[in-house]
């Protein structure tokens, strides 16, 4: 049975939260032994559609690989404003039975992955709350770093928290503002919160759309032209999402800026300014799909960049260039053009392991890379083989990589990585383990390369992956999971301790 959490949806009795049991515990776990870092969140915001729930479910479904966990949407007709969220994927929770109870043209929506142990439906976004500012939902990607502070801030101050979520801070935050008017409050609300965050917000009549000042995660404004009616106005986490909605891409939402739809148009102001721009360097590199534009670059482009560079920087003698699929490939097609070295797609990735493999016993975990991958024996058999992925997090699973392409015959296997050593954990809403787990933190180039068992391995440098993703005006990236240097003040010191303290 699909467990869903009810809000304000027309004909449907509201869920309880201190009646449903399952609110607090997700019923599974889809923290699966994949060694890969994981984004937060995908957002979007809809203003203005006839079927603006279906809108938002399109836009999701195109951002599902920024979180797999639960999924919701919120609705507002002027009057209600419906919320709907469950664990899952996208297309699982919103059936077309479940998009007809959300009515309205306006909506936002929200796709995310949990980092902690309460994956509950609960935490699920979007958030509504009934604030002293009228009822507002809020779906939000990133990552606060303030948040001891301002939690028990509002605590103190009489804020009764629903849930555990980030986001509802923000909202807190908002409800306690002095601001007279609403979006006067929303600015003073972000401007008191330090960290990562790109925000969708809706009231019964209105969509906000912000980013922190630091702008560390991308939210895009599209436009879908109507020719009898005013625009419907589309935002969203990436681009790619705009195609599925037949969306023109309009501009980024800029760093620290608010910005606001209602009924007579788009406004704008900036909330916050003249902090430096630390956008998230590995949305270029990982995270990102290769057909979206963030931070005023095509992935693709950045990742064919990084591969030649990559090439430029570490090229050995080879017979074959094989991507760790999939988001090894397009840095590899840079790698082999570069170094004049076929291109063979000797990896082959199983898109159809669902939930019921990544959700597995230990015995089934053990199995997990050999399910995901399988190698294509008559292009590596007896072959000088270049491998190309996009981080060594652990180590474990590039060793399984490096074994399995061994065990289809390759003669030598080169690993080569599309970015610098991952050495410090992320703040800012990718899921990295502590610093203790990162195999490059403790561990020399050499010995990393002796554990994964490769014949050499070599990383992009930290100017060349600055080089791959460098637009015109300058963009500023973060870097700090690969140089330590944090742009925040608020960090967790006890997470970025060298492993030897820690012991
Ligand atoms: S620490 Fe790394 S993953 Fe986190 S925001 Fe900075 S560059 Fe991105």
């Amino acid at each position: 049975m699909r467990r869903l959490l009810f809000q304000g949806v027309p004909g449907a009795a509201d869920t309880d939260p201190r009646k449903a049991d399952f609110l607090f515990s997700a019923p599974y776990s889809l923290r699966p032994e994949d060694p890969k870092l994981r984004e937060e969140c995908g957002v979007t915001a809809i203003h203005g559609h006839p079927d603006a729930a279906r809108q938002a479910y399109l836009a999701l479904y195109a951002l599902q690989h920024r979180g797999q966990e639960s999924a919701g949407i919120a609705t507002a007709d002027g009057q209600h404003l419906s919320n709907i969220k469950g664990m899952g994927l996208v297309s699982e929770i919103f059936t077309d039975d479940v998009l007809q109870k959300l009515p309205g043209s306006m909506a936002i929506g929200h796709t995310r992955y949990s980092t902690t142990g309460d994956s509950a439906l609960l935490n699920a976004q979007p958030i509504r709350v009934d604030s002293t500012k009228g009822l507002i939902a809020i779906a939000h990607n990133g990552n606060l770093v303030n948040l001891g502070n301002l939690r028990s801030r509002l605590e103190r101050d009489g804020a009764y928290f629903q849930t555990t979520s980030d986001s509802e801070i923000i909202v807190q935050l908002i409800a306690h503002s002095k601001a007279g008017s609403l979006v006067d409050a929303i600015a003073d609300s972000l401007s008191h919160v330090e960290g990562a965050f790109s925000i969708v917000m809706m009231t019964r009549d209105r969509i906000f759309a912000a980013r922190d000042p630091r702008g560390f995660r991308p939210l895009s404004m599209g436009r879908i032209k109507n020719p009898v009616g005013p625009d419907t106005i589309v935002f969203a986490s990436e681009t790619c999402a705009f195609d599925l909605l037949r969306a023109e891409y309009e501009r980024d939402v800029l760093p620290g800026e608010l910005v606001m739809v209602t009924e007579d148009g788009v406004t704008s102001r900036q909330y916050a300014s003249g902090v430096p721009q630390s956008s998230c360097i590995f949305e270029q590199v990982y995270f990102a799909r290769p057909d979206s534009r963030i931070f005023g670059r095509w992935v693709q482009e950045s990742r064919d960049q990084m591969g030649r560079q990559l090439a430029r920087e570490s090229n050995v003698p080879a017979d074959v260039v094989v991507p760790v699929p999939d988001s090894g490939v397009t840095a590899a097609l840079g790698y082999a053009e570069e170094a004049g070295i076929p291109f063979r797609l000797g990896l082959i990735r199983n898109h159809y392991v669902g939930r019921t493999f990544i959700e597995p016993e230990q015995r089934v975990r053990d199995f997990g890379v050999r399910l995901k991958l399988n190698p294509v024996r008559n292009l590596l058999e007896g072959k000088r083989v270049v491998l190309i992925d996009d981080s060594i997090i652990r180590g474990t699973t590039s060793r399984k990589i490096v074994r399995m392409v061994r065990g289809a015959g390759a003669k030598e296997v080169h690993l080569r990585i599309s970015c610098p050593p991952t050495i410090s954990p992320c703040f800012y809403g990718v899921d990295t383990p502590s610093k203790r787990d990162l195999i490059a933190a403790n561990n020399s180039v050499e010995e990393v390369r002796r554990f994964i068992e490769a014949d050499s391995l070599a990383y992009l440098s930290l100017d060349g992956l600055l080089a791959s993703c460098q637009t015109e005006p300058a963009t500023g990236y973060c870097t700090a999971c690969y140089t330590g240097k944090y742009p925040t003040q608020w960090v967790d010191v006890d997470e970025i301790l060298p492993a030897a303290v820690q012991v």
